[in-house]
């Protein structure tokens, strides 16, 4: 955001459109910075929770849901397939909308987390990606500690509904 990706010129950072942003003087563009979108995966096996532990930073080796950023092109179900297919070689189909959870400031950036839940049918072929340690289902009353605000507010959300 220091140079304007249209020209080339410095940006300016200073009030515009009702709030500070990035805009470029020369090209008059204003650099719209937006959140990004996650999609985050609550899937169950009987009664427990898949949950996976992290391989990278942030919170590298702590448990967390699944899931991941949305790419260009893809549909929020599409993105939660791609992701469990990615982090546990799994196939599922998204059931249901567990709800929002906003973040700001974090290493990526701002995010708007959507917790979607999904069902899958065959669990024979569970496998850990390159982004999980390892994988496993906890009772409710045994999870791990998760650190992030978000997957934790989650959890408690599809605990009331299911209620
Ligand atoms: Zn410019």
């Amino acid at each position: 955001m220091k140079y304007c990706s249209i020209c080339g010129n410095k940006n300016t950072f200073s009030f515009i459109e009702g709030r500070n942003r990035y805009h470029c003087e020369k090209c008059i563009t204003i650099h719209y910075q937006n959140p990004k979108p996650t999609a985050t995966i609550i899937c169950l096996k009987k009664n427990k929770i898949l949950l996976a532990k992290r391989a990278f930073e942030p919170a590298i080796g702590e448990w967390g849901l699944p899931g991941g950023f949305m790419e260009l092109g893809e549909t929020l179900e599409e993105a939660a397939r791609r992701e469990l297919k990615e982090e546990t070689n799994l196939d599922g189909e998204v059931i249901g909308m567990i709800g929002t959870c906003s973040h700001y400031g974090t290493i990526f950036g701002d995010i708007l987390s959507i917790a979607v839940e999904m069902k899958v049918s065959n669990f024979s072929k569970i496998k850990a990606g390159d982004d999980a340690q390892d994988l496993s289902f906890f009772e409710f009353e045994n999870l791990p500690m998760i650190p992030f605000h978000c997957h934790n507010k989650f959890i408690q959300e599809y605990l009331s509904k299911r209620r």
